[in-house]
């Protein structure tokens, strides 16, 4: 335990249950949850096909005979066919961000923001929060839930609140230098933004007083994590969740940083395969799968989240007992499937990291100009290493081709882009357009 860089504190006990203890709990309340289910009229009739009925549920296994619900079943009940208490008790409404189209509506009672403000906190804690620090949020507020998520979550710590909201950028670090505060909350990607923009108006790590940041909303890699926390001099941790779940939450990393744990007393979730919907091995990558085993005013049995990760129900040093996931690979809808080979954006952005010189913004573009699939990936330049010599900037270009052929064996045109020509993200960051869809 002394090798952890700060204390290990958990913000609830729930968090280092017993796992038979968490089993009893998750039943029950999976019974109160389909109970609960059974109020809307999509999973009324779900569960009557199944022929499941809440006292039909005997262990935690029998989550199987449950119905499945998909993004494409929420869009059809729009705008509020999922709604199981009367509309007179929604408190609050929130979007799910329509990264993928339309967006879906999503409700809480009183009961349920109360959870997620504890939810939110725990991770926080785990990631290093404490009541005395100051958390700069440069999320979007809004209707996407990372904003308001995590602002009631640092409430709930007991922590003050910058809610900077995401944009103008080099306000961002103008605030950051002169609140001084010692949390970064926001998306990976923009994160990258502040560190380059702090860069370019000679602000170093030290003038900033961060010391913590907690991710989320996009996936993004280890070496992603390195190269923040040494452009903003900070620890950084990663959280996860989404809106027809709860919103952020569901997930976030311990001190150990080594997967984030699930709040499972609250998520049921499973793993499976996306194309059988069979559970797959621990550690094998699958589809996470979650059922809402609290939720009152939407809730959501096996809900598909598209995201692509593994399970870790190894014990981990910090003492919590939720089982841990992976980073997000990628969700299912963002997959490029080239000449035949899936291929997730997270991998190129894996590649291009480790090459020396590349900067960490990119855009991939496919198309089918033929009959085969062609990529191109724009990659800028470093600043430090752009040259006007063609042999060196050809050395780099094969660097990067050659990378990521290793680690997604297909071959792509790289590109190479001057510094800060790429746009850049202020929230969830837009990394490909795939022509082939038009
Ligand atoms: P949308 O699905 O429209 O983007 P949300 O704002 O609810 O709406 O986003 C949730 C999605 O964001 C998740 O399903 C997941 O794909 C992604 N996400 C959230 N947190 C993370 C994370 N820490 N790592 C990778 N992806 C994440
Ligand atoms: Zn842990």
């Amino acid at each position: 335990m002394n090798a952890f860089p700060f204390e290990n504190k958990v913000f609830d006990p729930a968090e280092a249950m017993p796992r038979k203890e968490l089993a009893a709990l998750q039943l029950q309340r999976l019974r109160e949850a389909v109970a609960r289910a059974a109020c809307v009229p999509f999973y009324k009739k779900a569960l009557a096909k199944a022929k499941v009925t809440a006292q039909s549920i005997r262990k935690l296994e029998d989550v199987r005979r449950l119905p499945i619900t998909t993004k494409a079943d929420l869009r059809d009940g729009y705008p509020l066919d999922f709604l199981a208490i009367p509309r007179a008790q929604v408190a609050r409404f929130h979007c799910s961000s329509g990264t993928t189209g339309k967006p879906i509506f999503v409700a809480y009672n009183r009961h349920d923001l109360n959870t997620w403000a504890d939810l939110c906190a725990r991770f926080l804690t785990a990631g290093g929060l404490r009541s005395e620090h100051t958390v700069h949020i440069a999320f979007g507020y809004g209707l996407f839930t990372g904003g308001f998520g995590l602002h009631y979550g640092c409430e709930r710590v007991g922590a003050a609140v910058l809610p900077a909201a995401s944009g103008n950028t080099p306000r961002q670090v103008m605030l950051l230098k002169d609140l001084g505060a010692d949390v970064l909350v926001c998306t990976p990607s923009y994160a990258l933004n502040i560190a380059e923009v702090a860069q370019g108006q000679g602000v170093k790590p030290k003038d900033l007083s961060l010391k913590f940041a907690h991710f989320g909303g996009e996936p993004w890699t280890e070496d992603m994590r390195r190269q923040i926390e040494a452009g903003l001099g900070l620890m950084a941790f990663n959280n996860y969740g989404l809106s027809e779940v709860m919103g952020p939450g569901v997930s976030g990393e311990c001190v150990a940083r080594n997967g984030m744990h699930i709040s499972e007393d609250h998520f049921l979730v499973e793993c499976l395969d996306p194309d059988t919907l069979e559970p797959v091995e621990d550690g094998q990558r699958g589809e996470l799968v979650l059922t809402t085993l609290t939720k009152q005013a939407m809730p959501i049995l096996r809900y598909r989240t598209r995201d692509i990760a593994h399970l870790d129900p190894s014990p981990c040093p910090c003492g919590r007992t939720g089982v841990r996931m992976s980073r997000i690979v990628g969700r299912t809808d963002d997959m490029l499937i080239i000449r035949g080979v899936n291929v997730f954006p997270s991998q190129i952005e894996e590649a291009l990291l480790r090459v020396e010189g590349a900067a960490p913004h990119y855009f991939i573009e496919v198309d089918r100009p033929g009959k085969m699939d062609e990529v191109t990936v724009k990659v800028e330049v470093r600043a430090q290493d752009f040259s006007d010599r063609m042999s060196q900037m050809e050395a780099l270009r094969e660097k990067i081709s050659r990378e990521i052929h290793s680690i997604t064996t297909i071959r792509v045109n790289v590109e190479l882009v001057e510094p800060q020509t790429l746009d850049r993200s202020a929230g969830k960051a837009v990394r490909v357009i795939d022509h082939r869809k038009k």
